[in-house]
């Protein structure tokens, strides 16, 4: 099957299973050709609703390019608009970067970052293979944002974290979006989308996701969560599903806070105060 073909019963796959809902979020992936960001696989294999290692030592995983299903309700939840200055962690491939600048536009700005040097000129090539010279691929550690560009509108984390360093914070705008996928002890895996209302990140919505973990000094989980407080919750594989959060800078954490939810989790940088689905 041609290409076109290939993008456009996927996109119908994705709004068959409701994991793509909008216009714009569909336009983006019929434009992006996925199979030019994973050379390495047959072009049917790169539009089927999965994710492909694209990198790994020995049976670890060090990058994939995700899964098209998770991308798109991560992105959904992100709400990109035309002339956005967007954010991502964890360039990869450079695929999910690629929708990113079809959601954002012309007018608006993506800035990837990616800690792995032959990820980073992967990527760069696959982008201007496609037209999409316009996207910053960015050589660092994700934990420190981008501040040359910064303030962003959306910062878009693909790859697992723990907390949400204070780079993050100082780089979104107010009234700005955060999609995170968060390990911080409760719930199993998720992406958490946050919209930001001063120094507190109250969560939009919450998708079931599956990531890498972020890697460099600052991404190396804590040998355990400190949790303040913590009712009705079991641990470990009874993991209950996660209804909100709210998200503030650990200096800033209000005992008023901490009564109102199920669990509040207190990281280095980022309290989360976690409602749990009764
Ligand atoms: N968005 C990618 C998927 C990324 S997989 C895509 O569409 O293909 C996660 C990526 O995060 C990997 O490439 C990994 O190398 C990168 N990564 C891990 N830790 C990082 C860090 N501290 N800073 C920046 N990138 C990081």
């Amino acid at each position: 099957m041609e290409d076109a073909r290939l993008r456009e019963s996927l996109v119908a796959e994705l709004q068959r299973t409701g994991a793509l809902r909008e216009a714009a979020v569909a336009h983006a992936f019929g434009a992006v050709p996925r199979h030019r960001f994973v050379p390495e696989v047959s072009e049917e294999e790169a539009y089927a609703d999965r994710a492909i290692s694209i990198k790994g030592t020995g049976s670890e995983t060090v990058a994939s390019i995700s899964q098209p299903s998770m991308l798109a309700r991560m992105i959904e939840l992100a709400g990109i608009r035309p002339g956005d200055r967007v954010l991502e962690i964890g360039t990869g491939s450079g695929y999910n970067a690629a929708l990113l600048a079809e959601l954002a536009g012309p007018h608006g700005l993506v800035v990837t970052i990616e800690v792995e040097p032959d990820l980073v000129q992967r990527a760069r090539a696959a982008l201007d293979a496609c037209g999409y010279d316009a996207v910053r691929v960015v050589l660092g550690d994700g934990h420190g944002g981008f501040a040359q560009e910064a303030p962003y509108d959306r910062i878009v984390v693909s790859a697992r974290a723990n907390d949400i360093p204070v780079a993050w914070w100082q780089q979104l705008k107010d009234g700005g979006r955060i999609v995170v996928p968060l390990d911080i002890g409760v719930g199993g895996e998720y992406a958490a989308g946050f919209a930001r209302a001063g120094n507190e990140l109250r969560s939009i919505g919450i998708v079931q996701c599956l990531f890498v973990a972020l890697r460099g000094e600052r991404g190396a989980a804590p040998a355990e969560n400190i949790f303040l407080r913590a009712q009705h919750v079991r641990y470990g594989t009874q993991a209950q599903p996660v209804k909100s959060i709210v998200a503030v800078p650990t200096p800033d954490a209000l005992s008023t806070l901490l009564e109102l939810a199920d669990v509040v989790v207190a990281q280095p940088e980022t309290t989360f105060a976690v409602t749990l689905v009764r």
